[in-house]
């Protein structure tokens, strides 16, 4: 399966940043992976036509489950659509955190983006309490089982398994870790959805000097990177590792 490295700009970037964008398609005009930028949602379409043309992807960070209606600040996935995204992230823990999202609400916002059209990004990942508890197998499991609804399409979902503590820290899980993960969310997928073609992302710290190492490890086909997303120099290198 072809690698995706997914760039989640969280809430960074205004007009200038797309200057990075010019950049990276300067420097890594035909990559050997699939490259996705998610951009704030005030730079989606301004993004989406700087890029036209160019096989860079655009996606949001962000769904809201109904398709319009009276939810102030709120965006749908048809506006997504809209604005040129292809791809959407769901469930990242920051939401998940900030937002109070829960898995039931993650699966509502599958729905509506997939039947938008949109690839759907679903984030799991555990806490450091959760990890020293013993309990990161089962907790990924059960995010899963909760934030993928019934009628999920297998065709337009990735899953990024980004483990909170990693996730802006430097800190990485070592490659063991992760490979335990991945399996387990191999097997779980494969169980439910009857295909191994569903793409496995690894997302939390990962930067220039350690992508190389983290997307050789079995089951892992590509990165959800935050931080180092930001500047086409450390990204261009993490796309050039896959
Ligand atoms: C993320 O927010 O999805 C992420 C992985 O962030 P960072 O790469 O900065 O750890």
């Amino acid at each position: 399966m072809r690698g995706l490295a997914a760039g989640n700009w969280k809430m960074n970037g205004t007009g200038d940043s797309l200057s990075e964008i010019e950049a990276l398609l300067a420097q890594h005009p035909a990559p050997a992976c699939d490259v996705l930028i998610c951009p704030p949602a005030t730079l989606l379409a301004r993004m989406a036509a700087a890029v036209q043309g160019s096989g860079l992807k655009v996606g949001g960070q962000d769904c809201h489950a109904a398709a319009s209606g009276a939810h102030t600040g709120d965006i749908s996935a048809a506006m997504l659509v809209d604005a040129g995204a292809g791809h959407v992230i769901l469930g990242h823990s920051e939401r998940r955190a900030d937002h109070r999202e829960s898995d039931a609400v993650v699966a509502a916002k599958v729905t509506a983006a997939q039947a938008a059209g949109l690839m759907t990004i679903v984030c799991v990942g555990e806490t450091e309490a959760e990890r020293d508890a013993g309990r990161t197998l089962d907790i990924i499991a059960s995010q899963i089982d909760g934030s993928l609804p019934e009628g999920t399409d297998a065709a337009r979902l990735v899953i990024a398994y980004e483990p909170v503590w990693a996730i802006g820290t430097g800190r990485t899980p070592t490659n063991e870790q992760i490979v335990e993960v991945h399996e387990a969310l191999r097997r779980q997928l494969q169980d439910r959805f009857g295909t191994a073609e569903i793409a496995l992302l690894y997302g939390g710290s990962v930067k220039p000097s350690n992508a190389a190492e983290i997307f050789a490890l079995p089951d892992v086909n590509g990165a959800l990177v935050g931080g180092a997303s930001l500047k086409a120099s450390d990204f261009g290198a993490i796309i050039a590792a896959l």
